[in-house]
């Protein structure tokens, strides 16, 4: 078994490479030869942000959706993150058919290299002045949401279920979400906001957030499968950066249900005549910054 070492950039003069537990018991009980081929590259590379907007809305108050664009380079990445990508795309040819004139300004970004540790978004963030993050009253971030064996899942902005809370403003985000569902009669539960996808650079500097998801390499439960049906003991997505991350690894019930949502989401805040975030935007870097480390979208600790 091998793991895919990620050092964080290029530059790194030496091959490094990874075992499994076992291995390393091999290697440490003595007397094995090993022979150990690499065949690494490191380079640089380019990758891009798409970015489109409204040309209609204030742009003092700009609501940023955003669904990272590239895969792993292990698959095809259509759940992941195709799902979020496509659903996003048709709300901004919807609202472009239907001639919808937002109150505030959209903003539809499709994020590079969210995969390679959320570069695409961490580098739209950094080039922001403290006028232009000022003047984004919130991200919505989408990132899976065609998961086969599918949970609604709703990111936990106010922190009420799991450890972190976004900042100001999170909270409301999460309830236009939980009252949407709520009138569908569709059941939902929170996913921790630990920053583990494009919206992490945004909550850093105090913007609110929010989003949805359907799962991912997490384990579902018999209650869940009672719930939403499935398969217990599966993973959500059984094909989670893998080569099957095809078409065919798309609930199109899931896929259907959540872009309802997101387009109910996106609409409300482009309509929104009241701030998302209350009075503050909060600190920026405070009590919801995340002590977990994350490589792309795996949660490494
Ligand atoms: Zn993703």
């Amino acid at each position: 078994d091998n793991f895919l070492g990620t050092l964080g950039g290029p530059g790194i003069t030496v091959p490094v490479v990874g075992a499994a537990f076992e291995v390393g018991i091999e290697l440490a009980a003595g007397g094995v030869e090993v022979n150990l081929v690499v065949d690494a590259s490191s380079e640089f590379r380019t990758t891009s942000n798409v970015i489109a907007n409204s040309p209609a809305g204030r742009d003092d108050r700009v609501v940023v959706v955003g669904a990272h664009l590239d895969s792993v380079a292990e698959g095809p990445g259509i759940q992941d993150n195709g799902s979020g990508s496509a659903a996003i795309l048709e709300i901004a040819i919807q609202m472009a058919n239907q001639q919808i004139s937002p109150r505030n300004q959209v903003r539809f970004a499709w994020w590079g290299a969210e995969e390679a540790g959320l570069l695409g978004a961490q580098h739209y963030v950094d080039q922001l002045s403290p006028r232009d993050i000022k003047d984004i009253a919130l991200n919505l971030n989408f990132d899976m949401i065609g998961s086969p064996n599918f949970v609604r899942f709703v990111y936990d902005g106010d922190g009420s279920d799991t450890p972190l809370a976004g900042p100001n403003g999170s909270k409301n985000i999460e309830s236009v979400f939980l009252d949407y569902f709520a009138a569908m009669s569709l059941p939902v539960e929170p996913t921790a906001f630990d920053g583990r996808s494009d919206y992490g650079p945004f909550i850093e500097v105090g913007i609110p957030a929010g989003g949805l998801f359907t799962g991912a390499e997490g384990i579902k439960t018999p209650d869940e499968a009672a719930l939403y049906g499935g398969t217990a003991g599966d993973q959500y997505d059984p094909c989670y950066h893998l080569a099957c991350d095809t078409f065919d690894n798309i609930s199109l019930q899931a896929l259907d249900e959540m872009s309802d949502a997101v387009a109910h989401s996106v609409m409300t805040f482009a309509m929104t005549t009241s701030a998302v975030n209350g009075t503050d935007k909060g600190k920026g870097l405070g009590k919801f910054k995340s002590d977990m480390e994350y490589r792309g979208s795996h949660l490494v600790k």
